[in-house]
């Protein structure tokens, strides 16, 4: 297992995940001004968090917090769901990129081609379904050094950054599902309802 990339003097310890129901997850991330000692001890205990959660991302408002920050690490998943990533035309190893943080980020499609896959979220645990997405997207986003990072991926990657980003305004993955999907979900996200911790 990877450790945080960043160690701050502030203690990093595993958050707990909201299930669907918090209000969190319906909220709209703020944008973050300043990169200071908070938010690289947020982004690491996300980091921490992910991966004890064996998630591959995981978004602030998923530990309760609407701002614009997301975690995200395909690594663990490769062999299964492989990702690809490219700056300014040349692929990328991918390990130099995880784990992935996104700060303010902003998501492109790139090409028409779309790609159905099955997704989950750590917030509706066994919860999954097929989702029709961009299969290759454009990211543009600031890393905790506050540098730009403008890449271009594929496969999990893109699906993963989709899925984070969303949340980040408030769009759950079951939102891009047709109601009759939905319906069959209800007595599941009823129970993540009820047990939805405030
Ligand atoms: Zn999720």
């Amino acid at each position: 297992m990877a450790r945080p990339r960043k160690v701050t003097s502030l203690p990093i310890k595993p958050l707990e995940v909201v299930q669907y129901g918090h209000p969190a997850l319906r909220s709209k991330g703020k944008k973050i001004e300043k990169i200071d000692d908070s938010i690289v001890t947020l982004a690491n205990e996300m980091i921490l968090t992910m991966y004890e959660e064996d998630g591959c991302g995981l978004a602030a408002q998923q530990v309760g917090r609407a701002l614009q920050l997301a975690v995200i690490d395909v690594m663990p998943a490769f062999e299964d769901r492989p990702s690809r990533a490219w700056i300014d035309g040349r692929e990328l190893k991918l390990e130099s990129l995880m784990p992935l943080v996104m700060i303010n980020p902003e998501i492109h499609p790139v090409g028409e081609e779309r790609s159905t896959e099955v997704e989950g979220c750590l917030s509706m645990p066994g919860l999954h379904d097929e989702i029709e997405r961009p299969t290759r997207i454009r990211v543009i986003c600031q890393d905790l050094d506050g540098s730009i990072l403008d890449f271009e991926a594929e496969g999990l990657l893109s699906r993963a950054a989709q899925h984070e980003v969303d949340h980040l305004h408030g769009i759950l993955f079951i939102d891009h599902l047709p109601s009759e999907s939905l319906k069959e979900h209800q007595p599941l996200l009823r129970k993540f309802q009820s047990q939805a911790s405030f």
